[in-house]
């Protein structure tokens, strides 16, 4: 593939991250974890909004009445961006100070998925929660590194999911109507070449996209044998999550981070943190499922 990434936004965040594609709305948000800003961009009039959230935000998923269900530091939020307000639905680590949370997604059955990850090197901190559309908070996998990419199979059958220190994905039984996960396998494993598997999404053809930190780009994957099947190349080094979105869902929309980059690093790589867009991909992504309540 000859996909060429534009600057979409040129701002650039310390830890750009979760690309969620608003079809409604025609706008796609994103978020800076540490800054702990939401970042929206509205393709109607091609202007960049921004929302200070006052803690660190590691996710969003679209919610119904104009909101997002978000996954901040210390656990689950709605945020209000008319209002622009942050309101909490349950805190989930409260008490564990050095963890945040970090990816996060909504399930075919409108639960939000989100992970926690310790900010030191805290290793098996963090756990992967579902919050229902009761509001009610269950473990879902303890003992994650940082937690990660998350993706739905088109079929509902299969939940695939990163955990970044274990360098893998995994793909697990899904049952929708419960949410349970079962049949834990390995379907992806990387070298310590190939960079680390952060974020994730996936194609009409139920192929993986995986944004490699420290990797340079973002790779195609077959679910079934793990081979690669194509990949997008980038001008920054710490590629962090990718989402489909754009009028036909053809257009793949790339996040990226600078954070802990040196300055001899900045200089070579300038756009660290912008959000880039390869148009026209040649590949159809899926739209995101939205929180229910
Ligand atoms: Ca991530």
């Amino acid at each position: 593939m000859n996909a060429i990434p534009e600057v979409l936004s040129s701002h650039t965040c310390e830890l750009g991250e979760g690309p969620v594609w608003d079809a409604g709305n025609n706008r796609l948000y994103w978020v800076d974890i540490l800054n702990g800003i939401l970042h929206w961009h509205n393709f109607s009039d091609h202007t960049n909004e921004a929302l200070a959230i006052g803690q660190k935000i590691g996710s969003v998923a679209l919610a119904g009445d104009g909101r997002l269900v978000a996954a901040l530091e210390t656990g689950f939020y709605f945020i209000n961006i008319h209002q622009k307000c942050v309101s909490a639905i349950v805190t989930t680590e409260k008490e564990i100070e050095g963890n945040r949370f970090n990816d996060g997604k909504c399930d075919p059955a409108g639960r939000f998925w989100a992970g926690s990850m310790s900010m030191g090197d805290e290793p098996h901190a963090g756990k992967l929660y579902m919050l229902n559309t009761e509001h009610q908070v269950k473990e879902r996998i303890a003992d994650v590194g940082c937690s990660n990419g998350l993706a739905w199979s088109a079929d509902f059958s299969t939940f695939y999911f990163i955990d970044s220190l274990s360098s893998e994905v995994v793909a697990y039984d899904y049952d929708m109507p419960s949410g349970e996960i079962s049949n834990r396998r390995v379907i992806i494993r990387f070298t310590p070449e190939e960079g680390i598997p952060d974020g994730m999404t996936i194609d009409s053809e139920g192929a993986l996209w995986i944004a490699l930190w420290n990797g340079w780009r973002v790779n195609r994957y077959s679910p079934h044998d793990g081979k690669l099947l194509d990949q997008i190349l980038l001008p920054v080094s710490l590629v962090t999550s990718c989402t489909f979105g754009g009028q036909d869902l053809t257009d793949l929309y790339i996040t990226s981070a600078k954070t802990g980059l040196s300055d001899a690093d900045l200089q070579m790589q300038p756009l660290a943190g912008s959000l880039f867009v390869v148009k026209n991909c040649g590949y159809k992504g899926e739209l995101p499922f939205a929180f229910k309540e």
